[in-house]
């Protein structure tokens, strides 16, 4: 048996949550956002399967090329624009759409005279990361309308779309309403948090991201409780069991002591893996149908678990999340956002891209094993 530890990517899953997005975006385009390696679910096959999106949105020209190399011919929008004038003939070439959110990035695009199919103007409305001031949006807009065969589209970003009812959210909304009224171009302003929760938002395009994989983007809810599919199961196998007596410890540092004698399984997956070293004692694991706490210091390519009184066969399944643990709960005892734990499943991970029938029978088919 090879080593156990797999990221099993589910389409149907995938395609299902692009379905309900489709229905809650209420006729708004969807820029499907898949940067950082489709939040760790592999860019290519993500990107082939979202076929119905009407565009796919990357961080960098690499993954852009990466798409249009494999054949991909939807829209496909640069968030952060280019970051050098190498860059420039490239993202033309490839017909990409172009986030221009600062003067060093206009600037950029006005040393070399294109005329752009669409470029997109980032507005920061106040969570000052990206975007012009709203004071030189009016000159700017000018200078872009120069370079683009095409009315600019108008976006911004919101700061605090996971909260809801956030008087932040709506005095973002209003400036950025008050500063692009009566300027022609599409619109786009929600997150997968502003979709769900500021309808108001959506705009002309809407940015789902982390929602297209099944998880939730509100702190206190988990997608199980709302609907969408978990599309990523990081799953392994039970490789070793052991019987230890009251008092004795497990792990570096001996931080686990077991409080009766009983059994502790180790499953093969660890930091180096993705799995979090901060999850502490008591993170639930599922392992064959129920859900045990970790016990003790991850390592780098194990976990220990308390299985109490019963052991589990060597080679009893382990799922570290997806839909039979989700990936938020985790996260919470973890400290840290479902985000960085899907984006940090390593490489050395096997991905498994899997098409389930659409009867929902047991017969998962690898339909793709494509390196990352
Ligand atoms: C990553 C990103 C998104 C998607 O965010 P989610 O929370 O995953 O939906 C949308 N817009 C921009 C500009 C982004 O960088």
């Amino acid at each position: 048996m090879s080593r156990p530890t797999r990221a099993r990517i589910d389409f149907r899953a995938l395609r299902e949550n692009l379905r309900m997005i489709r229905r809650r975006a209420n006729g708004s385009r969807i820029w499907a956002v898949i940067k950082a390696n489709a939040y760790g679910h592999g860019l290519i096959p993500v990107g082939r399967v979202l076929g119905e999106a009407d565009g796919l949105a990357v961080s960098s020209l690499d993954e852009a090329l990466a798409l249009r190399e494999a054949g991909i011919r939807q829209p496909i929008l640069l968030l952060e624009g280019l970051f050098d004038r190498g860059e420039i003939q490239a993202a033309f070439q490839a017909k990409l759409e172009i986030v221009v959110h600062a003067e060093f990035g206009l600037a950029l695009l006005e040393s070399i005279p294109l005329l752009w199919p669409r470029l997109w103007i980032k507005i920061d409305t106040g969570m000052n990361r990206l975007g012009f001031p709203a004071h030189a949006f009016p000159d700017v807009h000018g200078r872009i309308v120069r370079l683009s065969a095409t009315a600019p589209g108008l976006m911004t970003h919101l700061a605090s779309a996971d909260r809801p009812h956030d008087p932040a959210v709506q005095e973002q909304l209003s400036a950025f309403d008050r500063l692009t009224r009566g300027y022609p171009g599409p619109r786009s302003l929600a997150n997968s948090a502003a979709m769900v929760q500021y309808p108001e938002s959506h705009a002309d395009w809407v940015r789902p991201g982390l929602l297209l994989f099944g998880v939730s983007p509100l702190p206190a809810s988990d997608a199980e409780s709302t609907g969408w599919l978990p599309v990523m199961t990081f799953a392994t196998a039970i490789m070793a069991v052991k019987q230890i007596r009251r008092g004795e410890r497990v792990g570096y540092g001996g931080v686990y002591e077991a409080k009766r004698d009983g059994w502790i399984g180790i499953a093969a997956v660890g930091y180096g893996d993705g799995y979090p070293y901060h999850a502490p004692g008591g993170t639930p694991v599922w392992v064959s149908g129920r859900l045990y706490p970790l016990a003790g210091r991850v390592s780098m390519d194990m976990i220990a678990v308390d299985l109490g009184s019963e052991p589990v066969a060597i080679g009893a399944p382990v799922i570290l999340w997806g839909r039979e643990l989700p990936v938020e709960i985790v996260a919470r005892h973890a400290g840290t956002i479902p985000y960085e734990l899907l984006c940090g499943v390593a490489q050395r991970v096997r991905h498994e891209w899997v098409d389930q029938a659409e009867d929902e029978t047991d017969h998962a088919e690898t339909v793709d094993r494509l390196s990352l």
